[in-house]
């Protein structure tokens, strides 16, 4: 979400006439786009601030700007605390920014600087092609969710949903530019459309997507258990771009753990989501997203959680240590009780099982044809994706091929994080 906001903001930028500099050092204005999901992200963005403020105080001359989850609505308290900053941008909130650039007297030539200031600030339908094939699709902002420990309802606010035409305007805008794949985001993206007129779903974007010409593959995420409809599972599984490949958190193994993280949903319904999905796509590829070391969270329920992720057998986990985020409800009521190293050692467990898991669901496609979508191209060496995700390095094998181009690749070896192999001749697929 974060990248998307990023480039859409360097859109904004590049029409009132700006460009991007190679380095901070040659920038009249640099713009921290900031994660506050974790401790370590925000850590990583006051350590960046200390040295622009440093880089500011030995005379260079830089205007600051920072946005993403650290803003939230009152600014005051951040002013305070870094005055040498020049403007705050809530996510979506691009106007201060854009405000300050066209403030900036001698960054654009004069001509520019008279035309930006009559400009709408409206930036909706301006877009800027992102490196690569691929592109991140922001659907819906914001989250009406809030679960215990989650910091992002409160900076990223309640759910709104983007037009399916605005939506539309922007893939073809990007297919024209030569982008084959997109990624429809949302903090929970299944809840696309119910605060639209006519209420609209994911469904209904997947179904508009199958006839842009030029988009070869759809992803979405991340998934919302009890969002997560039949009728959105069984579209994935009609449509020939959309990718079998769902990214759905459980947070936990534990119905009460699930209960004081206010996730809304049990284990079994969890359950019922991943055998719906199965049902349907036996072979599709689901990723999942792990907390341990939350509030009270015991031996017995972190085994639970263990207990699951060894039953389920998920393509990929992505765990993370819990800490608390200045504002929610875990952090304002609840003790951060779970010792450090324990939460280290539940870590590396659940680490340990995404290894061997992943490990063994891509062993399996050795020796088979798994399709590629070519991301880039050096000398002999290609690199791409396959529809689940999962990162593929291959030798051309004498075939003239391109990025962007769909390829089947015959795999040679593989490891959990990713596959090897060479570009097949003949058909015999898998799919990972
Ligand atoms: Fe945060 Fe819960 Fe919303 Fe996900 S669903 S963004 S964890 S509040």
């Amino acid at each position: 979400m974060n990248q998307a906001d990023s480039l859409k903001l360097s859109a904004g930028l590049e029409a009132l006439g700006w460009q991007t500099a190679e380095n901070e050092r040659d920038s009249s204005l640099v713009v921290i786009n900031t994660c506050s999901v974790r401790q370590h992200a925000e850590d990583r963005a006051y350590s960046h601030l200390g040295r622009l403020r440093k880089q500011k105080e030995s005379g260079l001359k830089i205007q600051i700007a920072v946005m993403g989850c650290m803003v939230g609505p009152k600014t005051d308290e951040l002013s305070k605390r870094f005055p040498y900053v020049d403007a705050w941008a809530r996510p979506q909130e691009f106007d201060p920014i854009l405000q300050l650039a066209e403030s900036i007297s001698e960054a654009p030539e004069g001509e520019l600087g008279i035309l930006s200031s009559i400009l709408n600030r409206d930036i909706s339908r301006t877009y800027a092609r992102p490196e690569g094939v691929s592109a991140f699709i922001p659907v819906v902002h914001g989250c009406d969710k809030f679960c215990t420990y989650c910091i992002v309802p409160l900076r990223r606010g309640r759910e709104r949903s983007r037009s399916v035409e605005d939506i539309m305007h922007e893939i073809k805008w990007l297919a024209d530019r030569d982008i084959k794949e997109v990624t429809l985001l949302g903090q929970t993206v299944e809840a696309y459309g119910h605060d639209l007129p006519d209420s609209p779903t994911l469904a209904t974007l997947f179904e508009e997507i199958e006839n842009i010409n030029g988009i070869k593959r759809v992803r979405f995420l991340t998934s919302y258990p009890k969002d997560m409809t039949d009728e959105i599972i069984s579209s994935v599984a009609q449509s020939s771009k959309v990718c079998e490949h769902f990214n759905i958190p459980v947070q936990s193994g534990s119905n009460s753990m699930l209960g004081r993280m206010r996730r809304g949903y049990m284990v079994e319904d969890f359950e019922n989501r991943v055998e719906k999905i199965r049902t349907l796509m036996p072979n599709a590829s689901i990723a999942t997203d792990v907390i341990v070391g939350c509030p009270g969270e015991t031996q017995s329920e972190f085994q639970e959680t263990v207990d699951l992720l060894e039953k389920i057998n998920f393509n990929t986990i992505h765990v993370a240590a819990y800490s608390p985020r200045p504002g929610t409800y875990a952090d304002r009521k609840m003790d951060d009780d779970i010792p450090k190293e324990i939460k280290k050692e539940r870590l590396q467990i659940i680490e340990a099982i995404h290894a061997e898991s992943s490990g063994n669901i891509n062993s399996l496609v050795v020796g088979n044809q798994v399709e590629v979508l070519v991301e880039t191209l050096a000398g002999h060496q290609g690199m791409g994706r396959t529809r689940g995700g999962v990162i593929v390095h291959f030798s051309p094998n004498g075939e003239k091929i391109a990025a962007g181009e769909l390829v089947l690749v015959e795999i040679t070896s593989a490891t959990a994080w990713s596959l090897k192999g060479h570009v097949a001749n003949t058909l015999s697929l898998a799919v990972v």
